[in-house]
C-alpha cells in the first residue's frame, strides 16, 4: 500500500505529462476497478484540460477545465507509466511500475502533449473517479480525512486536540486517516522513532493537564514534517534515477530507521529493534530510545 510520500512522488512524475495538456484519447480496457468506472467516464474526459494535479492524502486530483476533478487511488498495487505518443513529444519518461504485464493496463490517457499515462492495477483494488468540483468537499471518500501533515495549519496544538482523551495508542493514532491524513504502517513507525516516543503510549499523553500540547506533542509534529519531507526527498532522487525504475519507487527501503529492522541494531543506540504487533499490523521500534 503506497503512503503519502509515494503517492506525493507519482503525482510530481505525473506532473509534466498532464497538467495544462488536455486528454485527447482516454481508452479504458477494464471499468471494473475498486469500484466500476461510469460508462461515460472517457467521454467526460476527453477534450477537457488538466488545470493542476493535486494531492488530498493519498488522493491524486487532476483539476479538469470541464469543472470535474479527477479523483485517482492507486489502491494496494496500482501503478502509472508514462511513456510517448508521438516522437516529438518532450515528455520525460517516468516509471512508476510494479508491473509490466500489459493485461493489468486498465486506463490510458493519451495527453495531447504526447505523454501516453497508462494506469496499470493487477489487483485492482485502485479508482478512479470523477467529482464534480462544487462537490468535492462533501465527496465521502475525502470529507472524514483529517489534516494534511506538511500543510501549515497541522501543528502540535492540533494533534494534540485530537488525540487528547483517545485511550488508543500512538500507533493506532497516527494510524488513523482522521487523526492526521497519509501516514501508513511504514512512516507511522519512523516517526515514532524519530520523535523517541513508544508506539504503546497512550495517544492523550500528548496533552498536558491543562489541556495544552506538550513537548512530545511538538516533537511528534516535527518528527512526522521531517520524516515526509526526507521521504518525498529520496522520492524525488528515485524519480530521477532510472536504474531504480522496477517499481521499488517510493519506498526507499535503505532510508528506514527501525522499519522492518527486527533483531538488528537501533540506529541510536546500538540496542535491538523490536517487533510487536498492535491492532493487527507489525510495529517496529526501539524499547531504549522510545519511551
Ligand atoms: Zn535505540
Amino acid at each position: 500500500m503506497p503512503e503519502l510520500p509515494e503517492v506525493e512522488t507519482v503525482r510530481r512524475g505525473l506532473q509534466p505529462a498532464m497538467e495544462g495538456a488536455r486528454f485527447a484519447k482516454v481508452e479504458v480496457r477494464r471499468r471494473d476497478l475498486r469500484w466500476p468506472l461510469p460508462k461515460d467516464f472517457a467521454q467526460r474526459l476527453e477534450g477537457t484540460t488538466v488545470k493542476g494535479l493535486g494531492r488530498r492524502a493519498k488522493y491524486l486530483l487532476a483539476d479538469l477545465s470541464s469543472g470535474d476533478v479527477l479523483v485517482m487511488h492507486l489502491g494496494m498495487s496500482g501503478s502509472f507509466r508514462v511513456s510517448r505518443d508521438s516522437r516529438d513529444g518532450a515528455i520525460a519518461n517516468y516509471h512508476h511500475e510494479r508491473s509490466k504485464s500489459a493485461a493489468h493496463d486498465h486506463v490510458v490517457f493519451h495527453m495531447s502533449n504526447g505523454a501516453k499515462v497508462t494506469f496499470n492495477d493487477p489487483r485492482r483494488f485502485g479508482s478512479m473517479k470523477l467529482v464534480p468540483r462544487a462537490k468535492l468537499e462533501q465527496e465521502p471518500l475525502l470529507r472524514s480525512i483529517g489534516p494534511e501533515p506538511l500543510g501549515n495549519e497541522f501543528d502540535a496544538a492540533m494533534l494534540a486536540k485530537v488525540c487528547a482523551g483517545k485511550n488508543t495508542s500512538l500507533k493506532a493514532a497516527l494510524s488513523d486517516q482522521r487523526v492526521v491524513a497519509g501516514l501508513g504502517n511504514i512512516y507511522v513507525c519512523e516517526v515514532l522513532f524519530r520523535a523517541r516516543l513508544s508506539p504503546k503510549r497512550r495517544a492523550a499523553s500528548l496533552t498536558d493537564r491543562d489541556g495544552k500540547p506538550n513537548s512530545r506533542a511538538l516533537a511528534l509534529v516535527e518528527a512526522i514534517k521531517a520524516v515526509l519531507h526526507d521521504a518525498i526527498t529520496a522520492g524525488g532522487s528515485s524519480l530521477r534515477d532510472h536504474r531504480r525504475a522496477d517499481g521499488s519507487l517510493g519506498y526507499f527501503q535503505h532510508n528506514f530507521q527501525v522499519y522492518d529492522r527486527a533483531g538488528q541494531p537501533c540506529p541510536a543506540c546500538k540496542g535491538k529493534i523490536k517487533r510487536i504487533v498492535q491492532t493487527g499490523r507489525s510495529t517496529f521500534y526501539c524499547p531504549s530510545c522510545q519511551k
